[in-house]
């Protein structure tokens, strides 16, 4: 059978070949799919090559539907129905042209512009940034944003005042596929394109940036279908269509007002430009890269810029910047017309996020890359919490506001802001009742925070609604700023406890409140006490709820990744509502002879288990024994992973006692990863170390720590990699027996044993980041390397199943398992590669 055509800018190999056909299908069957490609098997381009190709069939296919469809009267004869489906395909190429033309010109200019080497000789004159005082009065985020992404209405037009020039038929078959939306505002019909489209998410901008790297390198045919009489005089290329993409992000990475990027952390620069928005703010204090009404020209500009090129999120910045236009607000109106758009997690997994940018996912593509980490960044995203310290202040800034206006506050503001001191108390009553409690942490129900006095007495609902419609926050903030600088001179007290300080601190009682308000079910509260302050929080357990608007909405959901396995777990735990899923993991492109892998389950003294119960310091001297027989065979970097950091700790001091920790440095430099160290540093040293031709390195380092993701063990940074022990969670503390209990009520009822789903989900969690660990040390497919996984356990087949299957592959059945016989091996594998 053909191999399918998927546009891919290489020959793609047959791995590739397989991820991109089972892609497709899932998107074109609209399910939820999984995909596993370890790095280095170009994952990236599988994603961008399938997903496309499929959008732009995908419109080919609608479009000839929608012709062969198109109502012909009974009696009218065949010339004229031919007729008046070749007036729709005219229009709709025009309208496609049109917008190609305008999008051609800018790349135009842009390649003119770069040719003459004075790209920033841009005609628009930037306007001058106004003083900013820093000192604005306060106010609501969400009025300001809505009221500015719904003011630029120019851009669901087609660039004529607004009205449409095609016929009532055109128009109705464009909204069918896509190219024109209807919207009804106020009772008015209103033409908004929303091109079907993919988002693609990622967790970080420079994985997002690499992803849009890649895109740069796709070229695809375009997505109506090529005039068949061949008579067009088309000015647009008619074999190949550019994607038109736009990234969206965070103010911070957008954010082009040098007196607002100059604060460092993004909260404070998503209050400064909310701030400078305000009605209250005078206007030459206002941001005048904002978009208004005036600049709805440069807006369209801005907009066309953008998707006239594949951009990352610094080329949209500096676009923003030579337009003199805010790309944070501009690039909202492109959003309709781009068929690729790539943000970041919290921008898609947050509906509060997409309802702000007015992303809608109805009937589109998702695709979420490094989706291994996707249930903990739900988690993340839905949980809060709220110290001790943080209430204290909350509560000292309000009675200083008090002090001064309680006199000038209208009845009811004065009555609110005295129950939020209420509450505020209420919460404190309880902070404080744990100073003698027993233990470090525990669950609690939310009415035992709300027991203060006077408290039943509040409406939380209602004043909740005041607390966010009054900007009590911002503005309480506001005046102990101004207040303290007046005061003292200085900066005011900073929320220690509280890295994002540069919020106000009322903030965070009114997230807490909200949340205490209206906790979702899938939630529980809990205490903790850590040195002199108590933590309250709120922690949801659940993820699959949160995630269910976005499969629902959505045509077909792709989590993908390098390492995904084990996949049980998003069945269980993300999508247990699901039927079924498609899933997929393919091998490495690696030959078989250039990965060794083997458990050493027992040494001379017997079998080796380093579980948190039974591991003492007899076996962490076995671990630097196995150690010191490994390392003489290997070249280049050894990387050892353990369990954590305080393992890592054990283990530092008991080869310090034993001498074992000299012995091997005899062998190769040893460098160590440590809580409070820099990585930068040590990476760096080690890396030096591993890679100039001589001894090598080993480099001790902790599973799920600062060194086991995202950091690359290419060929000689690790050519063994040593995982000892298997990092299972201390399911002891409150937060973990409260989410394993969640687990087992919820498959109550399905007849599986007791304990056996929360036991599958913390050991899906271990080989999770196990997986992670081990996926570090191929990246390429020349690359080599050997790995080593170290405790009897990992011979259970329970455990090996959850291995990636291109790992599973290289485990020879009843490979050796002791030290010694290890040993061997290894120095065999390493003998077999050129030096
Ligand atoms: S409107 Fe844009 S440029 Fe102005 S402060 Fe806000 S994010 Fe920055």
């Amino acid at each position: 059978m053909a191999r399918k055509d998927f546009h891919h800018p290489f020959q793609p190999y047959d791995i590739q070949q397989q991820f991109m056909e089972t892609m497709y299908e899932c998107i074109e069957s609209g399910k939820v799919g999984i995909f596993e490609s370890p790095t280095g098997t170009g994952k990236s381009l599988s994603l961008i090559c399938s997903s496309l190709t499929w959008l732009r069939e995908h419109k080919r296919k609608t479009f000839d539907e929608a012709m062969a469809a198109i109502d012909v009267e009974e009696d009218e004869p065949d010339w004229m129905a031919e007729h008046a489906k070749d007036a729709r395909r005219q229009d709709m190429r025009q309208m496609r042209e049109e917008f190609e033309t305008r999008l051609q010109a800018v790349r135009d200019r842009e390649q003119k512009a770069r040719e003459r080497r004075a790209y920033n000789e841009h005609v628009y004159k930037r306007r001058k940034v106004a003083s900013d005082d820093a000192d604005e009065e306060v106010s609501n985020e969400e009025q300001y944003m809505l009221d500015d992404y719904e003011s630029d209405d120019e851009r669901t037009k087609t660039g004529n005042g607004g009205k449409s020039d095609y016929s009532a038929e055109t128009t109705k078959l464009m909204e069918r596929l896509g190219m024109l939306q209807s919207r009804k505002q106020d009772g008015a019909a209103e033409e908004d394109i929303d091109e079907l489209k993919i988002f693609f998410c990622s967790r970080t901008h420079s994985q997002l940036s690499q992803f849009v790297g890649e895109l740069q390198r796709v070229k695809l045919p375009p997505g109506l279908p090529p005039d068949s009489d061949g008579s067009a005089q088309s000015k647009v290329d008619s074999t190949v269509e550019a994607v038109r993409q736009l990234t969206l992000g965070s103010r911070k990475n957008l954010c082009i007002n040098p007196k607002v990027t100059k604060l460092r952390n993004q909260t404070a620069i998503n209050e400064r430009c909310v701030e400078l928005q305000q009605s209250s703010t005078s206007g030459e204090h206002k941001c005048p890269f904002l978009p208004t009404k005036e600049s709805e020209d440069l807006v369209l500009h801005f907009r066309d810029h953008a998707l006239a090129k594949v951009r990352d999120i610094e080329d949209l910045a500096s676009v923003g910047a030579k337009l003199g236009i805010c790309p944070y607000y501009a690039s909202r109106p492109a959003i309709g017309p781009a068929e690729m758009v790539t943000l970041p997690y919290p921008l898609l997994l947050q509906k509060s996020a997409r309802d702000a940018l007015g992303i809608s996912l109805k009937g589109h593509v998702v695709v979420i890359d490094e989706a291994h980490n996707l249930m903990n960044a739900i988690e993340a995203i839905h949980s809060t919490q709220i110290s001790e310290t943080q209430l204290k202040l909350a509560r000292e800034s309000l009675m200083v506001y008090l002090q001064k206006f309680r006199n000038r506050l209208k009845g009811s503001n004065r009555v609110y802001v005295t129950q939020v001191v209420r509450v505020i108390d209420s919460l404190l009553l309880f902070a404080s009742g744990l100073h003698g409690a027993a233990g470090t942490g525990g669950t609690l129900q939310p009415g035992q925070l709300l027991s203060g006095k006077g408290v039943d007495q509040v409406n939380l609902s209602k004043l909740v609604r005041y607390i966010n419609e009054s900007k009590l926050a911002r503005k309480v903030e506001s005046y102990i700023k101004n207040f303290s600088r007046a005061q003292n001179g200085a900066a005011p007290k900073k929320d220690v406890a509280n890295p994002v300080a540069d919020v106000p601190t009322l903030m965070h009682v009114q997230n807490f409140l909200l949340t205490l308000l209206n906790p979702s079910e899938e939630g529980r509260f809990f205490w903790s006490k850590e040195a002199k302050t108590t933590t309250i929080q709120y922690m949801l357990l659940d993820p699959s709820e949160h995630f269910r608007d976005i499969v629902q909405d959505a045509r077909a959901v792709i989590l993908a990744g390098g390492t995904m396995s084990p996949m049980e777990d998003y069945k269980q735990q993300l999508l247990p509502y699901l039927p079924s899923l498609t899933t997929f993991s393919c091998g490495h492109l690696i030959p078989p002879s250039n990965l060794l892998v083997r458990t050493i389950a027992a040494d001379n003294d017997g079998p080796l288990e380093f579980s948190y119960r039974s591991r003492n310091a007899a076996d962490i001297i076995r671990t630097g024994k196995a150690l010191l027989e490994v390392a003489p065979h290997v070249r280049g970097g050894l990387v050892v992973f353990l369990p954590s950091y305080g393992f890592l700790e054990q283990v530092s001091e008991c080869w310090r006692k034993q001498s074992i920790g000299v012995d091997l440095q005899k062998l190769k430099p040893l460098f160590w990863d440590s809580r409070g160290g820099s990585v930068e540093a040590t990476f760096r040293e080690y890396g030096e170390a591993a890679t100039d031709g001589g001894r090598g390195a080993i480099l001790l380092s902790v599973l799920g720590g600062k060194l086991s993701e995202g950091i690359n063990f290419s060929d000689d940074l690790g050519r063994c990699v040593v995982v000892v022990g298997l990092p299972f969670p201390n399911t002891e503390t409150p937060e973990w027996k409260a989410k394993l209990q969640y687990i087992d009520e919820k498959v109550t009822g399905r007849g599986e044993p007791k304990g056996k789903a929360s036991r599958e989900h913390v050991e899906n969690l271990c080989m999770r980041s196990v997986n992670q660990a081990i996926g570090r040390a191929i990246r390429h497919k020349g690359d080599w390397a050997s790995i080593i996984l170290m405790d009897s356990r990992y011979i259970q087949q329970r455990i090996l199943s959850k291995l990636p299957g291109w790992i599973k592959e290289s485990f020879p059945s009843g490979s050796a398992s002791t030290v010694d016989k290890v040993a061997e091996d290894v120095q065999g594998f390493f003998h077999a590669k050129p030096t």
